[in-house]
């Protein structure tokens, strides 16, 4: 949790609502102007409501089978198992529902923990099945039993809400909170970085989506826990971080 005193929802962060507005906003004319930067960390900026944000995926089923395959995986791997799906024809939850577990092992054998995976996967397909399909199960009023299924945990469950229901949620994530926190100068919680980006924008999916790929993106390839390289980050601009490290922000900051 935060370091400052509890709050009530709107000012857990410890920024009034205007603050964290204006925040969200520096940051998604941050992430615009870096479009570049997100497609090389795997995420495609794309209309609201587009399916390509992961990665250029090209249907809500192929959304939702990455978020299993993606755990502990490289997207590269994902990607070129992904495409092996989709020639074979299996990239679709109905055609993963009818697979054996054996046989889904075999096509998804390069991602790491196959074995697992596979059966996690087959047994979500299967769920979706019997809820009319993939939208049948995915949607905010199924979340708990979203979370009930084997291999989803918060941040899956919020991510396959928001790319694949198209849902104003935040998918809070460990690399969301290292950054935002470094931002704003605070130690904030999972709990505080959902609340802090659900109420600054409104129901704003595009919004949504930008940030968590922006913010992943940044964590995932300057803002390490231990070793910041915050003199390359396109954040470093507008993050409070080396400010306070007596480092001067270089230049070209978009
Ligand atoms: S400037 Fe540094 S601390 Fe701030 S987000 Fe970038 S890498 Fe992290």
């Amino acid at each position: 949790m935060m370091r400052r005193e509890a709050k009530g929802r709107g000012t857990h962060s410890g920024l009034r609502g205007s603050e964290a507005r204006g925040l969200i906003v520096r940051l998604i004319r941050v992430f615009e102007a870096n479009s570049d930067f997100l497609a090389s960390q795997g995420w495609v900026v794309s209309d609201a409501r587009s399916f390509s944000w992961w990665g250029g995926l090209e249907s809500p089923d192929e959304v939702a089978i990455s978020s299993f395959l993606v755990q502990l995986t490289r997207w590269e791997t994902v990607a070129e198992v992904m495409k092996r799906l989709r020639a074979q024809g299996i990239a679709s939850i109905e055609a993963i529902a009818k697979l054996s577990v054996e046989e889904l092992d075999r096509a998804i054998i390069n991602v790491n923990f196959h074995r697992t995976k596979a059966r996690r996967l087959k047994a979500f397909a299967e769920e979706a099945m019997r809820s009319g399909g993939l939208l049948g199960l995915v949607s905010p009023a199924n979340e708990a039993r979203l979370l009930g299924i084997e291999g989803i945990g918060i941040e899956t469950a919020k991510s396959m809400l928001l790319f694949i229901a198209n849902a104003p949620v935040f998918p809070p994530s460990k690399y969301s909170q290292v950054v935002l926190s470094r931002l704003i100068g605070l130690q904030l919680g999972l709990r505080d970085v959902e609340e802090l980006v659900e109420d600054a924008v409104s129901g704003d999916v595009y919004a949504l989506k930008m940030i968590h790929a922006g913010l992943a993106s940044v964590g995932k390839a300057y803002c390490s826990k231990r070793s910041p390289k915050c003199g390359e980050c396109p954040l470093r601009g507008i993050c409070s971080f080396p400010k306070r490290r007596n480092e001067e922000p270089g230049p070209g900051i978009a």
